[in-house]
């Protein structure tokens, strides 16, 4: 069966570029419809991905469990997925390091994300971060996965697991798929800022998915607004002008027609800002209060949660080896 392999960081509780970007594609091939493709699903927490730029050690105890809940409460499923702590699956690592053998130091610091990353955290830029792509490429290609439920900012990341899985193929002779982004609607979810992406490191961007009504409507009014008449910006209008972030989230949360109905109203009579922010946070909040509900039950059963997380990690470890072998094997490390 066809694998997928996807996860997210440990750096704080889930938000909505999250949700969209990667959870829905998540859930999308946990349970596809019927008749459908059917996956063996892994999902894990990044957590070591985490100690790659300036992390709280407690922060990140708690954070990776809390990780796990919003996983459960969001749908993913430990029957039907493996879900799971990749620090508790080593062996992730130690791919990561024979991966770093067939990669150049050059191609890792033209990536974007690396560049970015050190302009944030000048003093921090370690080779653990400089090695996030790889360790992200060990993730994937350890379960051989050929799909990834992510958001787009992660597309360089997946060229080089390309690279790699070529480069593993053709020196040593093993069969790694050449793992490509299984995308959402949600694929790049503007901040609420109106500048750039939705970020749990940019204060003032983010909804989180545990977020009440009064919070998500205090977050919304703030939203950059205009005159709310004009002509439609050309090109790309949800980064950069202030309706196009509006329709972007319009369209994710209240449809497209929605959307093409303010578009008109847009370039014709004119928008009532406050209008669509009051109906646009309340269907936000009817998308997460099931996810509310679910998450509160969650928080009442660690018993669970600790058993979904050592039973997922068994089952990871299990597969994760079965690659690990292999290429040691063929390295000439056995
Ligand atoms: P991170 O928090 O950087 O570990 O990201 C976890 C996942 O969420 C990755 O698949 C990202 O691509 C996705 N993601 C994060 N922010 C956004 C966003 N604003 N829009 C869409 N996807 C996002």
């Amino acid at each position: 069966m066809k694998r997928v392999l996807s996860g997210i960081r440990a750096t704080g509780r889930l938000h909505l570029g999250n949700y969209l970007g990667a959870v829905k594609g998540m859930l999308e091939l946990q349970d596809p419809p019927a008749g459908g493709q059917e996956y063996e699903t892994f999902y894990m927490v990044a957590d070591v991905h985490t100690i790659t730029t300036p992390y709280n050690i407690e922060e990140l105890r708690k954070n990776r469990r809390e990780v796990i809940i919003d996983y459960l409460a969001a749908g993913l499923d430990p029957k039907k997925s493996i879900i799971f702590q990749q620090s508790e699956v080593p062996e992730h690592l130690e791919l990561a390091f024979y991966f770093s053998s067939v990669i150049t130091i050059a191609r890792m610091q033209h990536l974007p994300t690396f560049k970015e990353k050190v302009t944030q955290h000048p003093d921090n830029a370690t080779m653990a971060l400089l090695n996030y792509p790889v360790l992200m490429a060990s993730d994937i290609l350890i379960y051989k996965a050929g799909l990834v439920p992510v958001g787009i900012d992660q597309e360089p990341h997946l060229e080089v697991a390309r690279v790699i899985a070529n480069n593993m193929n053709s020196k040593f002779g093993t069969d790694f798929p050449e793992p490509i982004r299984f995308a959402t609607k949600g694929e790049y979810v503007p901040s609420l800022t109106g500048e750039g992406k939705m970020s749990k490191t940019v204060e003032g961007s983010y909804i989180n998915l545990t977020d009440d009504l009064e919070t998500i409507k205090s977050k919304v009014a703030k939203l950059p607004t205009d005159s709310g008449k004009g002509v439609m910006p050309e090109g790309k209008p949800e980064r950069g002008s202030a309706i196009g972030t509006v329709l972007s989230f319009v369209e994710l949360f209240l449809g497209k027609s929605k959307a093409e109905q303010y578009k008109k109203m847009y370039t014709g009579e004119g928008i009532r800002y406050g209008d669509l922010k009051q109906e646009l946070s309340n269907s936000i909040y009817e998308e997460l209060k099931p996810l509310q509900e679910k998450r509160k039950e969650l928080e009442n059963n660690p018993e669970y949660v600790d058993k979904v997380i050592k039973e997922g990690a068994e089952k990871a470890r299990m597969a994760a080896q079965e690659t690990l072998k292999e290429v040691r094997e063929k390295m000439g490390l056995s």
